[in-house]
């Protein structure tokens, strides 16, 4: 039943063409298969590898065949050769040996089975009159080997005139200009897409070549074969595409027109010997026959095209037109595939593009991170590096303290000043709230503008806002903004957000760790680390440039009796409220610290010694007129300082400054508190605002 198609095809060929079919179905074969070749049952095996696997000798057995190993040299082909060829198996053949293969093949008579794990159906490398090469799925091989092993068997018998190479009629021949002008001006950017290049298939086999009907269908992995487009003039297109859908044809090796298929050659189908098309389409091609033949891709079968004329009873397709179909199926075939590959390429080269830009972006963060600047500048940097490549006009960081549920912005770009001063802070963020509203903004950019009063005005254009986080938390925003009427940020955009998200983590994190390591959380202030490093700083630039510098030390008079009295907590209480007043009286250049538990240090740059000292008084006098209410009860403090002050030339070390400042400090409580003390050589006591 299989071959009956290739029997009946083969019978036909001696059949006048011209004329009403008349189809000698089975007589051809009539009478006992006499075998020229005396090697038949055995499949010789040219072997590059040491052992025959165990696979291929199941394969064998399974197809009824002995299996002779062939020396793996050419010496073992000239042998195969001289005793008359046969079936070969090529098991992972080199180059070199592939080389001589070919060269040898064509002296002698061989059908070459070579498994290949890339096919998916058994088709031919080659089709001669000396050599046939068939590629077979590697997968399932024994199945492969026996559907393949009769037509092998066959084209050994009888050469390749069993799938009759085209004769090409006169007529059919004038059909070659249009074929080949059709590939030469086809220009994969014509096609918006693989559907366009198929309708315009089908319409250049019905318009220029002479066929009336055609259609093309494309192989589905499960062998189905799903028609694509359809070119079927003055006929019921809808009801007959419909019909192919409920039921598409199929091939896998036991579909009749399988073989032929493999080894690239047209067909025809009778209306009697139509196995391919499913009834309700066969129905509707009426009479006429309809010739087949199978679109390749590179090795690969990516489908099948018929066409037929119009169904006219008796109609057949002459050789020289199923010559044509052939020629027309393998240049479709290699233009779909061109297609294919180029959109593939232009996929690539669109992902590369994008790839190259994410590793530039990737690379000039990461430069930023690893350069010599501090976490402050850093973070400005990467601002600038990320607005750039997004075309971004303006942009901003926040860092979160959770403790004061404040906002803080740490660096921008390009913000107007009387922007920074009003969003510079944002109070009452609810840290949760905050995390569950970037939740939502990442899938929806759209809702910016009505976020956690974020700070988006409106004659702004399109803004994103993201979120920075550590160890799962957030810890902070930042945000870019275009330019009004400028276009939205894309999803390309938003890749290049996501590496910056974590490239800017990281200069945003060790901003946090450092400012954290430099604040005090009571009060605000800096911690004595950072006035340290201050100190040393100061110091440098005063002895470089020649400036005065002057330093305060304070500590709270009876802090412990405030505790005792009214509790720690009105001590915390009353430690910020003397923090504060300090704060309010000095320059914004002087800073000041919380050195110890109840003791504060001012490092006044550029001072000298008697305005240090009058600053001093004039602290000391406003913390006495302080007043603390806690719990309604009335609280009051005074404080002792000293001063320390240093005059271009002097030049002390940073602990000599401190304990200069110190000794003065306790020069003033030893003097009975509520009073400040200059250093001089020998410490002088000043009381009351004296010295
Ligand atoms: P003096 O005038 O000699 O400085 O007396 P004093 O009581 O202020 O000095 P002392 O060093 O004996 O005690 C300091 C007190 O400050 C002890 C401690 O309970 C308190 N203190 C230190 N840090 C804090 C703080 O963070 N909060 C509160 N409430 N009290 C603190
Ligand atoms: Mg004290
Ligand atoms: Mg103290």
């Amino acid at each position: 039943m299989i071959y009956d198609t290739i029997f009946a095809y083969h019978a036909r060929k001696s059949a006048p063409v011209a004329g009403p079919a008349t189809r000698a179905t089975g007589q051809a074969t009539a009478g006992p298969l006499e075998w020229r070749l005396s090697q038949k049952d055995v499949l010789h095996v040219w072997s590059a590898r040491p052992r025959l696997s165990a696979g291929l000798h199941r394969a064998a057995e399974a197809a009824g065949l002995r299996l002779a190993r062939l020396r793996a040299d050419r010496a073992g082909l000239e042998e195969f050769l001289a005793r008359g060829g046969g079936l070969l198996l090529l098991d992972e053949p080199g180059q070199q040996q592939r080389r001589e293969l070919a060269g040898l093949l064509a002296l002698g008579r061989a059908v070459v089975l070579e498994p290949r794990a890339e096919v998916s159906l058994t088709q031919a490398l080659n089709v001669g009159q000396s050599f046939t090469h068939l590629l077979l799925p590697r997968r399932n091989l024994a199945a492969a080997l026996a559907a393949a092993l009769p037509l092998a068997q066959r084209l050994l018998e009888n050469g390749p005139d069993i799938c009759g190479l085209g004769q090409w009629g006169v007529d059919a021949a004038s059909h070659l200009g249009p074929l080949l002008s059709f590939a030469a001006k086809f220009q994969v950017a014509d096609y918006a897409d693989e559907h366009e290049l198929f309708e315009s298939v089908t319409n250049f086999l019905c318009q220029r070549l002479p066929f009336e009907r055609a259609m093309l269908f494309i192989l589905e992995h499960d062998g189905r074969l799903m028609l694509r487009a359809l070119s079927w003039p003055g006929g019921d297109a809808t009801r007959l595409r419909r019909a192919l859908a409920d039921q598409p044809p199929a091939l896998d090796g036991q579909t009749p027109e399988y073989e032929l298929f493999a080894l690239g050659r047209a067909l025809p189908v009778s209306p009697e010997h139509n196995t391919f098309f499913p009834p309700a389409a066969r129905a509707m091609l009426r009479g006429g026959e309809v010739a087949l033949a199978p679109l390749y891709a590179d090795q690969e079968m990516l489908g099948v095209i018929a066409v037929d004329h119009a169904g006219l009873s008796g109609e057949v397709m002459s050789e020289g037109e199923l010559a044509l179909l052939e020629t027309a199926a393998a240049m479709v075939g290699a233009l779909i595939n061109n297609f294919k590959l180029f959109r593939a390429l232009e996929g690539k080269a669109a992902e590369l593009e994008r790839r190259l830009r994410e590793l530039t972006v990737l690379g000039q963060l990461t430069r930023v991170l690893n350069g010599s600047a501090g976490p402050d500048e850093m973070a400005e940097a990467m601002l600038r590096v990320v607005a750039d490549e997004l075309g971004a006009t303006y942009g901003f960081i926040y860092l979160l303290d959770e403790e004061t549920r404040r906002l803080r912005m740490i660096s921008r770009l390009n913000l107007s000043e009387a922007m920074v001063k009003s969003w510079r802070v944002i109070r009452g963020v609810n840290p949760e709230g905050l995390e569950k509203a970037m939740d939502q903004l990442s899938s929806d950019h759209g809702r910016l503008k009505s976020l956690v009063g974020m700070p988006l005005p409106g004659y702004y254009g399109p803004t994103v806002l993201r979120a920075i986080h550590s160890r799962r938390k957030i810890v902070g925003l930042w945000g870019l903004g275009r330019e009004n009427g400028a276009p939205e940020f894309s999803a390309d955009d938003t890749r290049i957000l996501a590496i910056a998200d974590e490239q800017l983590g990281v200069a945003v994190n060790s901003l946090r760790l450092s400012h954290m390591a430099s604040t005090d959380g009571l009060t605000g202030l800096f911690t004595r680390r950072h006035f340290v490093d201050t100190l040393e700083h100061e110091l440098r630039v005063a002895r470089y440039l020649h400036y005065p510098l002057s330093m305060l030390l304070l500590d709270a008079d009876h802090f412990k009796n405030v505790n005792d009295t009214h509790g720690h907590q009105a001590g915390d209480e009353v430690l910020r409220a003397l923090a504060r007043v300090i704060v309010e009286n000095i320059r914004s250049s002087d800073t000041c610290a919380r050195i110890g538990g109840e003791e504060f240090a001012v490092l006044l740059p550029r001072c000298q010694q008697d305005q240090a000292f009058k600053l001093a008084e004039k602290i000391r006098r406003k913390v006495g007129e302080l007043t603390v209410i806690y719990n309604e009860k009335q609280i009051k403090l005074t404080i002792s300082l000293g001063v320390a002050s240093f005059n271009p030339g002097d030049e002390p070390s940073i602990e000599e400054v401190i304990r200069r400042a110190d000794l003065a400090m306790y020069q003033s409580k030893a003097a009975g508190r509520n009073r400040t003390t200059v250093w001089v050589k020998e410490p002088k006591k000043a009381s009351g605002g004296r010295r």
